[in-house]
């Protein structure tokens, strides 16, 4: 028996890697993360035993080992099953821009809040800093203070012109890094940056990423030549929310829930009781409006969510 990493998962197949090798492997038995239904039974990230079949060079999983942590998407929009897209992440990266594409605000928070419910930290990285004019740059400094104020690192990058790359080299090493965010900010641009061995396959230059084209079908994780590994995944739109109590919304806001001591109410959902400090707190300018707001709309979401 062996023990590996699963580095790539293409439906029935698996890429595990081991001390010694790197080797396809197919899956044994049932496997079933508790309350929700997976398309898939392995992720990458994920460490499993495995043995080699007799007189063939690929293997069989026997046994997938207890996760740190995971992710999952929604496979299809209104689809109780969820994919499972990566597990034992030390880290998450989630990558956005203000021009070409705007990464909205609201689609930050989603990921944020579903990071935090799995206990995933997350360093926010703008990319596309050298297309940045003087107005964009100024919303970045505002955003950017956003996130910091409330313990989320920002790093401003260029995968065009190099800028920070170095700082995310430093992040990254000797971990197990997840890439995300919407198709065309600069994945796989920033990945061929810090690593130019891996040669990753960047979108030539067109307007079809303004809609968001999900070239990846499959999460993979590379080796980076400084130590550590990057998963790049699926482009992550519907980043889902799946085994989420509507009371929880206000926990992964972690400024919401700092605040959410001083409700009146216990059990306040800061959006229609009186005497909430939440509320309070936005109008002052301590909790930013547009945090307030995607919480809003993710705990509506969750309302749906009940009504069905
Ligand atoms: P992905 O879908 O997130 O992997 O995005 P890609 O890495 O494929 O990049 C999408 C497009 O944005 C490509 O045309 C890249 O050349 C371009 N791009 C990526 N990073 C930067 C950057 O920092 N500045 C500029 N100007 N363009 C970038
Ligand atoms: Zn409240």
């Amino acid at each position: 028996m062996y023990k590996g990493l699963v580095i790539k998962t293409t439906g029935s197949w698996h890429r595990v890697k081991s001390d010694n090798e790197i080797i396809n492997c197919r899956i044994k038995g049932n496997y079933r993360l508790k309350g929700i239904k997976t398309t898939n039974p392995v992720a990458v990230g994920d460490m499993v035993d495995f043995y080699r079949e007799k007189n063939t060079d690929v293997g069989v999983i026997t046994k997938i080992h207890a996760r740190k942590n995971y992710i999952i998407r929604r496979s299809t929009k209104l689809s109780k099953e969820a994919h499972l897209l990566a597990a034992n992440i030390d880290q998450a990266f989630l990558v956005v821009t203000l021009a070409r594409p705007e990464t909205s605000l609201e689609f930050i928070d989603r990921f944020l809040v579903t990071a935090e419910a799995y206990n995933i930290n997350t360093i926010l990285i703008f990319n596309k800093l050298d297309i940045y004019n003087k107005v964009k740059v100024e919303e970045l400094k505002a955003i950017t203070k956003i996130y910091t104020d409330i313990g989320y690192p920002c790093i401003q990058t260029s995968a065009m012109d190099g800028t920070n790359i170095n700082s995310l080299i430093v992040k990254m090493k000797g971990k197990i890094n997840l890439m995300a965010g919407n198709s065309g900010v600069g994945k796989s641009a920033l990945i061929n940056c810090i690593d130019p061995g891996l040669d990753l396959k960047v979108d030539e230059i067109s307007d079809h990423y303004e809609t968001g084209k999900h070239t990846t079908t499959y999460s993979e994780m590379f080796l980076l030549k400084f130590g550590g590994y990057v998963i790049d995944t699926p482009g992550i739109k519907g980043f889902g929310i799946i085994d989420f109590e509507r009371y929880e919304v206000g926990l992964f806001f972690t400024e919401i829930f700092k605040t959410s001591r001083k409700c009146q109410f216990y059990n306040c959902t800061h959006v229609h009781e009186p005497n909430c400090a939440v509320k309070l707190a936005v109008e002052k300018g301590e909790i930013a409006l547009s945090r307030y707001r995607s919480y809003v709309s993710i705990f509506q979401d969750q309302n749906e969510k009940y009504r069905q």
